[in-house]
């Protein structure tokens, strides 16, 4: 039997690992999770510019349950064949879970080298190495969704920031119930708003607008959105604009394929698809993980069936704030929500070393944090 392949060790992945080894119990099932980095990278700590808090030893977590970790990147899959090349090996598969996760969109303008990111470890890493004994260091942030909110209140810190949005509101995707608490939080921490100007050039001090306007600056941030990884594209089936593929319940794609994380549009509920997240990606990586095991060991598969929409957003120093439902109704502000937001980033950090809490959580549906 050539077992179960994971594409991804991020919070999709080693979960999607967990719940296999879980299904798996005493049968002799190879799990193969293949990533090629040595850890796993928690993305929503990375707006606090501390990149070794983010890293998390895959090691510690996918040797107690007995999943095999390749070190590898995947560029081809043949799902006729039932394989995948990783760097230079062929590896069948019996079920494979895609949990490859998403790369920030970048721009096609001039200097874009020149951008930093919050996106994966080494950029915050070089972000927060270029701001080390930088005094009173001026940010251009461009983007004022969630990733871009987070960056500049941390970033206000530090130094002034302007915040670029192409909308003519702050914060367009979160829709209008936070919108009163995230304009006084931009206030009172001086972040300088732009709305309605983009972003059409970089230089080694600088940022240019497309109406002509250029901005002193150390650092310009991008974050302009996340898409699904690319390997998306070489599986069957439809994608959305995010670059997604469209899975059902149990989170299949096609057959013997399942897909979990960032790479996968699943229904939330009724109305409504996941969002790219660490809330949806654990419980999506669960039941995949799940279901790629159960398929194979004559087990009952299960539905996808996420907690209720929330959303804990970082205000850096004017605290944060928690909403809840697809409206993003506020719930929390302030201290409260921001002793709130140091718990979730708390809680997301796996149990390392200990096979039975691991296997344990893995039976969890649910994240804890809801409504
Ligand atoms: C700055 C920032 C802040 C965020 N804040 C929050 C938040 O507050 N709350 C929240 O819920 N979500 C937040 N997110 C989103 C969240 O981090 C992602 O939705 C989540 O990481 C998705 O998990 P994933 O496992 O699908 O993918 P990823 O975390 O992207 O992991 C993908 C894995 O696949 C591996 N991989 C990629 N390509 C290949 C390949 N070709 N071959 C082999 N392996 C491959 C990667 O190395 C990685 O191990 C934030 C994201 C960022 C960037």
């Amino acid at each position: 039997m050539s077992g179960i392949v994971i594409i991804g060790g991020g919070f999709a992945g080693v979960w999607s690992a967990a719940a296999a080894a879980l299904v798996r119990g005493e049968s002799d099932l190879d799990i193969t999770l293949v990533a090629p980095n040595e850890d796993m990278v928690l993305r929503p700590r990375l707006h606090r510019l501390v990149p070794e808090w983010s890293r998390v030893p895959l090691k510690r977590f996918l040797e107690p349950i007995g999943v095999s970790h390749l070190r590898a990147e995947v560029t081809d899959v043949d799902t006729e064949a039932r394989n995948i090349t990783a760097d230079d090996q062929l590896l069948s598969y019996d079920r494979l879970v895609l949990a490859a996760g998403s790369r920030l969109a970048r721009p096609a303008i001039p200097g874009s080298d020149l951008l930093y990111d919050i996106d994966t470890a080494e950029g915050a890493a070089r972000l927060a190495g270029r701001l080390n004994g930088t005094d009173g260091a001026r940010s251009v942030v461009v983007g004022s969704g969630f990733t871009g909110l987070e960056i500049a209140t941390e970033l206000a810190e530090r130094g002034t920031v302007v915040m670029i949005e192409r909308a003519d509101t702050v914060a367009p995707d979160l829709g209008p119930g936070p919108r009163p608490q995230i304009e006084a939080a931009l206030a009172a921490l001086g972040v300088e708003v732009r709305l309605g100007t983009t972003l059409t050039a970089v230089d080694e001090t600088g940022a240019h607008l497309v109406d002509g306007t250029r901005l002193e600056a150390d650092v310009v941030v991008w974050t302009g959105g996340m898409r699904a990884s690319l390997l998306t594209a070489q599986f069957p089936g439809e994608r959305d604009r995010l670059g997604r593929l469209l899975v059902d319940r149990r989170l299949r794609v096609d057959g013997e394929i399942f897909a979990a994380g960032d790479v996968a549009a699943a229904r939330a509920d009724a109305d409504h698809h996941v969002i790219q997240s660490c809330q949806f990606a654990t419980p999506m990586g669960k039941a995949a993980g799940h279901n790629a095991a159960a398929d194979l060991l004559d087990v009952p598969l299960v539905d996808f069936d996420p907690d209720p929409y929330v959303t804990c957003l970082d205000l850096g120093s004017a605290g944060a704030l928690y909403t809840t439902g697809w409206e993003r109704q506020v719930q929390l502000d302030g201290a409260q929500a921001k002793q709130l937001k140091d718990t979730i980033l708390d809680v997301i950090h796996p149990p390392l070393d200990d096979a039975e809490e691991i296997l344990r959580q893995a039976g969890q549906q649910s994240n804890g944090v809801s409504g």
